[in-house]
């Protein structure tokens, strides 16, 4: 449903979009023969305000496509609502500075052939009333489906990324029906689901039932009509609503979690399914500082190609690292006082929290004790730099940004504080790397990866967590960063996090500095090897897609 890549094209809202970025990208550096298809999403997800009051107001994010991409002429129909919806797809070439190109499709239904209410359906990522979502799903899936079919793609294997993607198993499920057989005493019969499932992988992203994109059979008769049948649909999807998650999981030969942590969690929510599990990675190349880059460059000059040989980082001089780290700082203090009006000192340690804001993330937890929180910060001073977007429907999301604002003001003259506003690539790009602490808080076990924590481990950024997600396996606590380790109730998580920051993270960063560097250098060497997407990629290719 979405792919980042690059700032101005607002084809994304969050991680999941900028995981599938970074898989294009390895998969051009690795030269995979691949192609990627999302929607072209012209009004974009959010473009965030935040107003006077420090409330969110969004507002639509729209983009160019002709700036960035090509229209191609091979224009597909799909049936919505017993209309024909015309899909026009735009080719971005996304070309990769250690490599190759990739094609990646942007569907488009903006066409003077639909109707006007159909004209709008690839506008708003995450938009619109359920109905909406539906058609973006038969848009994404079957005329993606179609689409690739019209441009001459002789497509192996179909790699579904998270439910939204799911209906694309309804064209190839439907291509293996066969009008004789056992069919009239079980419409099953007349489909060949092993052929189906022998062609699609499915990564699940999203560890709860309330995640998963559910629609009313009725819904779904109005606007999809008999596409399969009724009967065929609810024991392949659900008996009470259609669920993409189900969906998917029964029409795909690979199942996978994104990290350890996430398969165990969905293995418990689809018993008797096997799971397997690749953790997420980040492409090292795009999301490495200038000036650490450049450190790395001289010492390992295959680093991007091979970022393995970033297990040799722990040999890399402690005054040169610190240098590019303070580098990388200044250039995000810079963009604060441009953005905040804010001057935070280089010398202070940066504490730094950006996030999709929504409930389960916990973005207010570092403040939840304010009292604590000046306590700490009286002998041992240190700074905040928050960021994040809410999705306009989530007025949990949307009262966190508030109450961070309201919070930023309070600590006024204790803890030098800042929200940016706007987050996106660029902002994310320059917060993992010029922060000196990177705090993430999510209720456990509902992060089911999480990759901005190893961009900041790549920057030499120390990881300050919960023990969720992907820092499950990427934690040595002392050494790659450090664990939250609470129960997972509020008040206790919150209690092991002024612990920590107190006792162990402000003490060595403002009288252990040979200590703190050395940290730096495990954490990018240690974290660098292995969560990186070329890794993720490789995986993918060996274990699911050459099954
Ligand atoms: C990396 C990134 C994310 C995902 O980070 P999480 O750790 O999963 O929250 C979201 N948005 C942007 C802009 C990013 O760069």
């Amino acid at each position: 449903m979405e792919i980042a890549l690059r700032t101005e094209m607002h084809t994304y809202s969050g991680g999941l979009g900028v995981l599938a970025g970074d898989s294009a990208r390895s998969a051009a550096d690795l030269d995979l023969p691949m192609v990627f298809v999302t929607l072209v999403s012209r009004q974009g997800y959010v473009r965030q305000e935040i107003d006077a009051r420090h409330a969110q107001v969004g507002h639509p994010d729209p983009w160019s496509p002709q700036d960035f991409a090509t229209a191609l002429p091979q224009m597909v129909a799909v049936s919505i609502e017993g209309r024909s919806v015309w899909v026009r797809p735009w080719l971005h070439a996304l070309e990769c500075p250690l490599g190759h190109v990739i094609p990646v499709l942007l569907l488009d239904t903006d066409l003077d052939q639909n109707a006007i209410e159909d004209r709008r359906i690839t506008d708003a990522l995450y938009g619109g009333d359920q109905a909406y979502r539906l058609k973006q799903e038969i848009v994404l899936g079957i005329g993606g489906q179609s689409v690739l079919r019209a441009l001459g793609f002789s497509i192996e294997k179909y790699h579904l990324n998270e439910g939204h993607a799911a209906l694309l198993t309804l064209p190839l499920l439907r291509a293996t029906q066969q009008l004789d057989g056992g069919r009239a005493a079980d419409p099953m019969l007349g489909y060949d689901i092993p052929g189906v499932r022998e062609r699609c992988v499915f990564t699940t992203h999203t560890p709860v039932e309330a995640g998963f994109d559910k629609f009313d059979y009725d819904l779904v008769q109005r606007v999809l009509g008999d596409y399969v049948e009724r009967d065929v649909l609810t024991r392949l999807a659900g008996s009470d609503r259609l669920n993409m998650t189900r969906l998917a999981m029964n029409l795909s030969g690979y199942v996978n979690g994104v990290a350890r942590r996430h398969a165990e969690t969905t293995r418990k929510l689809f018993p008797g399914y096997t799971i397997a599990s690749i953790t997420n990675g980040v492409h090292v190349h795009r999301w490495t500082h200038g000036a650490i880059a450049r450190l790395f460059e001289q010492q390992f000059s295959n680093w991007a190609h091979e970022p393995e040989v970033l297990a040799f980082a722990d040999q890399i001089d402690d005054g040169a690292l610190w240098s590019a780290h303070e580098e990388a700082k200044s250039d995000l203090l810079a963009r604060i006082a441009q953005t905040n009006r804010r001057q935070l000192r280089l010398d202070l340690p940066l504490i730094g929290y950006a996030r999709r804001m929504t409930a389960y993330k916990r973005p207010e937890l570092i403040f939840s004790d304010m009292g604590r929180l000046r306590e700490i910060a009286k002998g041992q001073p240190f700074q905040i730099v928050l960021a994040g977007l809410a999705h306009p429907s989530d007025g949990g999301g949307q009262e966190a940004i508030r109450a961070l604002g309201a919070h930023i003001d309070a600590l006024d003259g204790v803890i030098p504080a800042a929200f940016i506003p706007g987050y996106n690539l660029d902002i994310g790009a320059a917060l993992v790397a010029g922060c000196d602490v990177w705090l993430n808080t999510p209720q456990p076990p509902l992060e089911a990866s999480g990759t901005s924590g190893m961009k900041a481990a790549i920057n030499g950024a120390l990881n300050l967590s919960v023990l969720d997600g992907w820092w499950v396996e990427g934690c040595v606590d002392g050494v790659t960063g450090w664990s939250i380790a609470g129960n997972g109730a509020e008040a206790s998580d919150a209690g092991a996090l002024y612990q920590k920051l107190r006792d162990v993270v402000l003490p060595l960063y403002h009288s252990d500095r040979g200590r703190w560097i050395w940290m730096m250098k495990q954490a990018i060497s240690k974290i660098g090897p292995s969560f990186n997407s070329h890794r993720m990629m490789r995986r993918y290719v060996t274990e699911a897609y050459l099954r």
